[in-house]
C-alpha cells in the first residue's frame, strides 16, 4: 500500500507536468475530470504556437495531470493531438489513453472471461486495418510478439509491478472504491447498468432485421446489414436471447470490475463483427479493440491504454454501458496514478 501522499503544489509552468491523460470522447473526459481532486486554470499555462489541442489541468492524488480532449475518435486525431501535446508539454513522462473499448469476451490464454465494465490495461498494441477485410485485415508491424511496439522502459517497469499479484488485487479493490466514490459526486452522473444487460451473442449471430420480409438488405442472406438496423437496439430488432452465450461470471448480480492486462488491437475503424473479432483475437492474442492507441504510441512510447469494456466489439452495440465503463476507466486511472512514481511503485 502506498504511504498517503500529500497533494502536489500548483505547477509554475506547463513544463512541470509529467503525466498526460488523453480521452477521445467527451464522456471519457468528463469521467477523468471528475477524479481530479484539484483544478488548475489551464489558460495560465498557455500552449506552443500552432497547438490546437484543448487542455484541462489539475491534480489526481500526488500528481499534476494535463487532460487532453481529442476533437474526435481515431488514430489521426490521436496522433495529431499527441504531437501537439509533446510540443506544449515537453516533459511528459507517462501518457495514459483512458476511456472505453470493445472487449474480447473470452480474453486470451492468460485472461479469463472479460465482462462489460472490466478494465483492460495494454502491455502492447497491434495495429489492424479493416478497410481491407480479413484475412488481409492486418497491417502488422511485426509477427513476433516480442518485436511489437512495446511500452517504453518506464511504462514497462511500472506494468511489471502492477501485474504482481498483490498490486493487482489492490488495484482491483481501489478501482471499485474510486468508482463508488465517483458515483456519489453530485456533479457527476454515471448511469449504473443492469448486470442482466451484459449479453454476449454467438459470434455468428448478427444484429439485423431478423424477419427476411422486414428488410431487403438484412434478409438477402449475405453478410450486409442495413444502416437502419445498426441504429436500433437488440430489443427493438428482437435479437434472440436463445442465441446468447453462457458465461460463469455474468451470473452474479453485482458489477465488480476485473483488471486484465494484455495486447490491445488499435484500428482505423470500429470492430463490429463477432467473427472478425474472434479471428483477430485468436491470431494476435489481443483482449480489446480501440482506435486511438496507435496514434498516441507514435509520440509517447511510455504510454498505457486504460480502457473499460462497453461492448463486445460485435454488431450488437449498445450505449447502455458507456458511462459505467468510462467511470470505471477513470477510477482505475486514479488508482494506477497512486502507484506511479516515475516508474517506481510507491
Ligand atoms: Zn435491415
Ligand atoms: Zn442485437
Amino acid at each position: 500500500m502506498p504511504a498517503h501522499p500529500s497533494n502536489p503544489s500548483r505547477p509554475r509552468t506547463r513544463h512541470d507536468f509529467e503525466i498526460a491523460v488523453i480521452c477521445a470522447l467527451p464522456l471519457e473526459a468528463d469521467a477523468v475530470a471528475a477524479v481530479f481532486e484539484r483544478q488548475w486554470d489551464s489558460r495560465t499555462y498557455g500552449k506552443a504556437t500552432g497547438d490546437t489541442n484543448t487542455y484541462s489541468t489539475g491534480a489526481i492524488g500526488h500528481h499534476n495531470v494535463v487532460l487532453v480532449h481529442l476533437p474526435n475518435m481515431g488514430k489521426v486525431a490521436a496522433a495529431t493531438a499527441a504531437a501537439f501535446l509533446r510540443t506544449s508539454y515537453e516533459r511528459i513522462k507517462l501518457a495514459l489513453l483512458v476511456g472505453i473499448c470493445g472487449g474480447v469476451p473470452f480474453g486470451n490464454s492468460s485472461n479469463g472471461e472479460i465482462l462489460l465494465g472490466d478494465v483492460v490495461i495494454s502491455d502492447g498494441i497491434i495495429q489492424y486495418d479493416l478497410g481491407r477485410r480479413f484475412p488481409h485485415a492486418f497491417v502488422r508491424r511485426n509477427h513476433v510478439r516480442d518485436n511489437l511496439p512495446r511500452p517504453g522502459p518506464l511504462a514497462r517497469t511500472f506494468l511489471a509491478m502492477l501485474q504482481a499479484q498483490e498490486a493487482r488485487a489492490w488495484l482491483q479493490e481501489q478501482t471499485l472504491k474510486n468508482a463508488n466514490a465517483l458515483r456519489q459526486k453530485p456533479s457527476y452522473t454515471a448511469i449504473q447498468p443492469n448486470p442482466a444487460d451484459d449479453r454476449l451473442f454467438k459470434a455468428k449471430y448478427r444484429h439485423k432485421h431478423h424477419e427476411p420480409s422486414d428488410c431487403l438488405t438484412c434478409g438477402s442472406g449475405a453478410t450486409d446489414v442495413c444502416e437502419a438496423a445498426l441504429k436500433l437496439s437488440c430489443e427493438e430488432l428482437g435479437c434472440d436471447e436463445r442465441e446468447s452465450v453462457f458465461r460463469a461470471r455474468a451470473t452474479t448480480t453485482s458489477i465488480t470490475p476485473t483488471i486484465h492486462f494484455g495486447l490491445v488491437a488499435s484500428g482505423d475503424s470500429v470492430m463490429k463483427s463477432g467473427e472478425d473479432r474472434d479471428l483477430v483475437a485468436s491470431q494476435e492474442d489481443v483482449i480489446a479493440f480501440e482506435m486511438e492507441g496507435a496514434g498516441v504510441w507514435d509520440t509517447f512510447v511510455d504510454c498505457l491504454i486504460i480502457k473499460s469494456v462497453c461492448d463486445y466489439a460485435d454488431s450488437h452495440k449498445s450505449k447502455k454501458w458507456q458511462t459505467h465503463a468510462a467511470t470505471t476507466a477513470a477510477a482505475a486511472t486514479k488508482a494506477i496514478l497512486e502507484k506511479w512514481n516515475t516508474g517506481k511503485c510507491l
